[in-house]
């Protein structure tokens, strides 16, 4: 089955109640059970079935099956929020005094988690670059985890995942591939040697800009080794399934972050056309940074670009492709006001992956708690704008883009 078929019709694509094409909302806090003894099994996890939302609902449970298939996951949990997905990824597998080994072009959100992780007594070392020439200096023996973009947000530098996961099994620590700039129809991070993918949902998964959701996929390969990750020590009994059990039993049931049954029920529609979105977004996206860049100027970030440095990587690892999101510098603030002020077609809103087009100054959004060398390392200057392209006609796009830069 090739990709936009099995959104359709894949194994996770069940036949729901009364034959509902998608699965019902199941919006509902507490499950009833014919007998006390049932409702025992389910909370011991004797049987199967549904007894609490924050611990597992029906709609919730069609959305996780469903993106666990796309990403050939073992198991897939889904939460609130991407930032809880993150959070929560790693919470799992890490004690204070354990160390993150990152790359610092991320999501301004996940730079500031990592601030916030330190108070826990959890610290991250970034590597400007996510090579193994650099992050090799960086292992010490609390590091426990790499964690890493696979289109780094507004960055877009991409990483080797193959290179970078053969290094993190070297060393004996599993590699978190955040993979929501990408998504499943772009690169598959597990088939390529990741242990664990986090998703922010609310991006192109959901693709209507309706939901804020995430997701945390596990590969279930990784061999953990229960003296070096104290975390995970009282599941040794369940070998390379540990993680998603103390995930989905312990960390994620406790900490509260469930994904609400409609978000992911709005997710599931959205998910159906993914491949359709993704195919037109990435197409629109290289013709307006194409556009862009000929104008004098202006140069253009995209990883498809000729001599752009991730050109070949992307040929290797993304199919080609170079996502939906480009950015490129004004001249100064002033000017990047202007041009997003002048905008007609393109939504002034910050999130990604919207059918709409949207613009966003990042520096004096995103990355505001950011210092300016951890800004300028995600490839955010005073004069960036980014721009999450959208699925409208592109020669509307390049209009406005040209109108706006005019002004
Ligand atoms: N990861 C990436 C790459 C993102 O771009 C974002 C948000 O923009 C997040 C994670 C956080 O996701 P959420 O806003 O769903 O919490």
């Amino acid at each position: 089955m090739k990709f936009n078929t099995r959104l359709l019709h894949g194994r996770a694509v069940k036949r729901y109640a009364e034959g509902a094409t998608v699965p019902p909302i199941a919006q509902v806090t507490a499950f009833s059970f014919p007998t006390a003894e049932e409702q025992a099994n389910v909370f011991q996890h004797k049987a199967a079935g549904f007894a609490y939302s924050r611990v597992g609902n029906p709609t919730v449970a069609a959305f996780e099956t469903r993106l666990n298939e796309l990403e050939g996951g073992n198991a897939c949990i889904a939460c609130s929020s991407g930032m809880s997905a993150i959070t929560l990824a790693l919470l799992n597998m890490l004690c204070a005094g354990d160390e993150i080994i990152a790359g610092c072009g991320l999501y301004g959100g996940s730079i500031d988690l990592f601030e916030d992780l330190t108070k826990f007594g959890i610290k991250t070392r970034f590597v400007r670059h996510m090579t193994v020439e650099e992050i090799e200096p960086l292992v010490n023996e609390r590091t426990r985890v790499i964690f890493g973009e696979l289109i780094g947000n507004p960055g877009l530098e991409i990483m080797d995942v193959p290179k970078v996961a053969e290094y993190a099994h070297h060393i004996g620590v599993p590699l978190i591939v955040d993979s929501t700039t990408a998504t499943p129809y772009i690169a598959k991070p597990l088939e390529l040697g990741a242990d664990i993918v986090v998703h922010s949902a609310s991006k192109y998964i959901n693709g209507g800009g309706n939901s804020v959701s995430g997701a945390i996929i596990d590969g279930a390969k990784f061999k953990w080794d229960f003296d070096k990750f104290e975390a995970l020590s009282g599941y040794r009994k369940f070998g390379i399934l540990a993680y998603t059990i103390r995930l989905r039993t312990d960390i994620w049931e406790n900490m509260g972050s469930c994904l609400s049954p409609m978000n992911a029920y709005l997710n599931i529609i959205g998910l159906e056309t993914l491949g359709l979105r993704m195919e037109r977004i990435c197409q629109n996206a290289e013709t307006l940074a194409r556009a862009l860049d000929e104008i004098p100027g202006i140069s253009v970030n995209y990883p498809t670009l000729p001599g752009n440095p991730y050109r070949e990587l992307a040929e290797r690892e993304l199919q080609g492709l170079g996502g939906g999101i480009l950015t490129f510098r004004a001249g100064s603030k002033e000017k990047a006001y202007r041009v997003l002020d002048s905008l007609q077609y393109v939504t002034r809103a910050t999130s990604i992956g919207d059918f709409r087009s949207l613009a966003i100054h990042p520096a004096s959004t995103l990355y505001i708690r950011s210092t300016p060398e951890m800004r300028e390392a995600a490839g955010v200057f005073d004069d960036t704008i980014r721009v999450s392209v959208g699925i409208e006609d592109v020669e509307d796009l390049i209009d406005d883009f040209r109108q706006a830069l005019k002004a």
